[in-house]
Order: structure tokens, then sequence, then C-alpha cells
């Protein structure tokens, strides 16, 4: 039983003050963590006062972003060992953002991948998909060979430890989000692949996640798909109401 997963993403958007306002405020009105995960990603320079402030609550507290080595000469760069010492329990990886402004690849993305994974982060590995490429026609093949490259090299063990987030770039911040079944086809194409690549039992227990312009408003209808099991959030996570609509959906 895949249990549904509401996550966050507030990117460069909150300031300190207002990161610890919004955990305070929403952490006694979320759903019990059996039911709906619940989980918010903020920028690295917030997370422990956010850990501190969620102590003891539902919320989980993500990374938006890690590098994939644990020291050395590495200006500006977050350790995924840093990152779990201070209590985050996921990381983004892969965000759309994160490849198009600063050029990360799929050798990156799956290097950090890795990481995080060897420092017991819980990687939640986002899957892109441009406009161009729709309107080409190969979403397929873009979305299969992303997710192979993001994840080459995974044992069994490794793999069940990732949940990976469909996000389409044309969707993301757009207002326009992808039609419930535009969703359900990408989140399927991700489970037949990991199929594919390992097996049905690991397929039905990885978590696929859809993100782009998801809202209180068409939440319900996304996560009534079977493939999809939770979203990630941008613009409607920032407001505590609107965040806890989402995460009090069902
Ligand atoms: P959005 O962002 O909900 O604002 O479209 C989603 C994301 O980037 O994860």
């Amino acid at each position: 039983m895949r249990v549904p997963f509401i996550a966050g993403n507030w990117k460069m958007n909150k300031t300190a003050r207002e990161s610890i306002d919004f955990v305070q405020e929403v952490a006694d009105k979320l759903p019990a963590p059996a039911e709906v995960e619940t989980a918010v990603a903020a920028p690295a320079l917030v997370l422990q006062s956010m850990v501190a402030a969620a102590a003891g609550t539902p919320l989980r507290i993500v990374g938006e972003n890690c590098f994939y080595e644990n020291e050395g000469a590495y200006t500006g760069e977050i350790s995924p060992a840093v990152l779990k010492e201070i209590g985050v329990n996921y990381v983004i990886l892969g965000h759309s953002e994160r490849r198009l402004y600063f050029h990360e690849s799929d050798e990156v993305i799956n290097k950090k991948v890795l990481a995080a994974i060897d420092n017991n982060l819980l990687p939640i590995v986002c899957c892109d998909e441009t406009m161009g490429r729709q309107a080409a026609g190969d979403k397929i093949h873009w979305v299969v060979s992303q997710i192979m490259a993001d994840l080459r090299g995974l044992t069994e063990e490794q793999m069940k430890t990732v949940t990976v987030a469909y996000e389409p770039s044309w969707a993301i911040g757009t207002g326009q989000s992808a039609s419930s079944a535009q969703a359900e086809e990408g989140c399927y194409l991700i489970r037949q692949t990991i199929a594919d690549i390992y097996n049905d039992e690991l397929a039905n227990h990885i978590r696929v996640l859809y993100g782009g312009s998801v809202k209180p408003g068409n939440i319900a209808e996304i996560m009534a798909k079977p493939n999809i099991d939770g979203v990630l959030v941008g613009n409607a996570s920032l407001e505590a109401d609107s965040f806890l609509k989402l995460a009090n959906y069902q």
C-alpha cells in the first residue's frame, strides 16, 4: 500500500522567519502520517530551524538540492551528510529549474541520487518534459531515457528509497496543470520503466508523484488516478491555508 505523499516545494520564495511561521501554523492541522505523508522543501539555510520547528509533528522537511560529495573543495555546495546530520528526511534532485538554470546533467543527477542514498536521505527524483518535446511527440522516449539515466546503477534495495516525480516543465509555475489523464500517463510511463528495469513488485512499491500547477481545486482529480501517489507543489504550497487544503485533500 503506497501512502499518498503531498510535498510543497517552496523554491527560493520564503524568508527564514516566514518558513518557521508556516511550520508552526500548519503543524497541528496535518493528516496522520500513516494516512497521508506531508512535507515541505526549503532552501538549505533554513532547514535546520525548520527541522526544530517540525519536531514531533507529522511534517517532513526536504532539501531542494545537495551535492554528490561529502567534503572537499566545492565552494558553496551542500553535502548530503550535512542535510542528514541536521535531520532532513528527503532531498529533491533533478528539478527542471536545476537542469535549466544550473545546467545539471543526468550524469550529475545520477551521482547525487547515489550520494543521497549513501547518506540515508530519501531522494525525490524529478523527471522533466519540455513543451518542445511534447509538441514533437517524443515524450515517451524522453521520459524513459531520462529516468533510466538518473537512476542508473541503483540496486533494488537503493531503488526502494526513491520517490519519482513526473514534472512536465510546461506545467510548472504556469498555472496550467497537465490534465489528470496526461499526469496519469506520465506517472504510468515512469512506473512501467521501473518495472522493465527492475520488476513489477518494485514498480508497485515506488511512489510516483505529479508536479506542475497542482492547486486545491485540481488535487482531488489528480490524486484519484491509480498511478499517481502524490504531488509536488510549488506556488500553491506557499500559503499555509492552501497547503493545508492540499494536505487534507481526502
Ligand atoms: P508549481 O511548481 O506547482 O508552481 O507549478 C511545481 C514544481 O516546480 O515542483
